[in-house]
């Protein structure tokens, strides 16, 4: 059953804006998309009525859940400042509720914009959320975040993955999962589950093109609304496979989950430790612990005759460790059995679990997980 544009309209009209006016006539909705049973739109207001606005949010994402043939709502609030009025003060300490700065895509001069739902309180029943990132894209970020979430689950964790790589979402590809996920009876989005891992990614809710359009702002919504919105049980860990990059929509997202600790992945090559330095730079600014760096793509192991080649400069992710002070947590090498799993949604951890790929991301989730030791039992 198609859901259609005007069915979803209806829905809203009867809702109330916090001054009275019906949702429709309050001139605060964006375009809505609803397509394949998926409806999703942003409600855009002034940062300082934000707070006013989050219940009507609420509302509006259970009205346009409760029309037949909608399979998935997201509604996401976004709120700007008016140009010219001052930019809310900087975070003093993690760990404090409340409204906090979204400067994403926007100029200073035009004042940025503000994420209402960015609340840094816990999610309830996960010990520790930790972020998996990297400088720029194409390092091996999601197979790392991946392949550390089942490192993790082997050293008998509960472990979840959050994919919020709203620019490029690849778990359903690394997992092979495309399925949508359906509402439990709170109408919490239940977690899809693989490989004993309980998934979310934003590509199993709206399709790729949308994603990539999202402006900053919107991409912390839709983050928060996965953290929250999503009954992700009881878990010992859940890893955040960030959005590449350390632009404003990625300190948005640092400073706004709420995060135990952050791993960043590099390769050895010259250009990407520069962006992994900005990746440390960025968590220590937010006071996100860095557990450590990952040298992805270490060195070249043949397939055949298992020679190590050193065709990017081998080290050069432990050398700046040292050199910065944060833990080495390993090298892995560039392997066609890790990109052949990785790409077919079998990651080698899973499908390969005696062999040395998967040993040596047991190793680093050994020493994520020791890192993280405190957390996981004060929980
Ligand atoms: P990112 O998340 O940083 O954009 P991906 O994890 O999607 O990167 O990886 C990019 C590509 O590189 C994928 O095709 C993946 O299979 C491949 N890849 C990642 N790590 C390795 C590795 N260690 N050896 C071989 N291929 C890898």
């Amino acid at each position: 059953m198609s859901v259609t544009q005007q069915q979803v309209l209806d829905s809203l009209a009867k809702i109330k804006s916090p001054r009275g006016v019906a949702l429709t006539n309050a001139n605060v909705l964006s375009a809505i998309s609803a397509s394949d049973g998926k409806v999703f739109f942003s409600i855009n207001v002034d940062a300082a009525e934000a707070r006013a606005w989050e219940s009507v949010r609420a509302e509006a994402e259970t009205a346009v859940r409760a029309i037949p043939g909608v399979t998935t709502a997201m509604v996401a609030l976004t709120a700007e400042r008016k140009p010219g009025s001052a930019p809310p003060p900087p975070q003093p300490s993690r760990g404090t509720p409340g409204v906090q700065p979204a400067h994403a895509h926007k100029p200073p001069a035009q004042g940025g914009a503000q994420s209402p739902m960015a609340r840094q309180s816990e999610i309830p029943g996960v010990a520790a959320v930790i972020a998996v990132a990297s400088g720029k894209g194409g390092v091996g970020k999601s197979t790392t975040a991946l392949n550390l979430a089942l490192g993790l689950r082997d050293l008998g964790l509960k472990v979840g993955l959050l994919d919020a790589d709203i620019y490029g979402p690849s778990v359903p590809r690394l997992t092979g999962l495309h399925e949508k996920p359906e509402l439990d009876g709170e109408r919490k989005m239940i977690p899809l589950r693989r490989f004993g891992l309980a998934i979310m990614s934003i590509g199993f809710l709206v399709e790729e093109e949308t994603a990539m359009i999202w402006r900053g702002p919107m991409v912390m919504s839709a983050v928060t609304q996965m953290l929250r919105d999503v009954a992700w049980g009881t878990l010992d860990v859940l890893v955040v496979d960030m959005p590449p990059g350390t632009g404003d929509a990625q300190l948005t997202l640092a400073q706004n989950v709420p995060l135990k600790g952050a791993v960043i992945v590099s390769t050895p090559q010259d250009l990407s430790l520069i962006d992994a330095r900005r990746g440390l730079a960025m968590f220590r600014k937010v006071n996100v612990p860095v557990l450590g760096i990952v040298e992805n793509m270490s060195y070249f192991q043949c397939p055949h005759c298992g020679t190590k080649s050193d065709i990017f400069g081998h080290g050069g992710a432990r050398h700046e460790a040292e050199k910065l002070g944060v833990p080495f947590l390993g090298e892995i090498p560039l392997h066609m059995a890790i990109r052949a799993t990785s790409d077919a949604g079998n990651p080698v951890v899973d499908s390969e679990p005696d062999g040395p790929h998967a040993a040596i991301y047991r190793a680093i989730a050994g020493q994520v997980r020791d890192q993280l030791k405190g957390v996981i039992a004060a929980a």
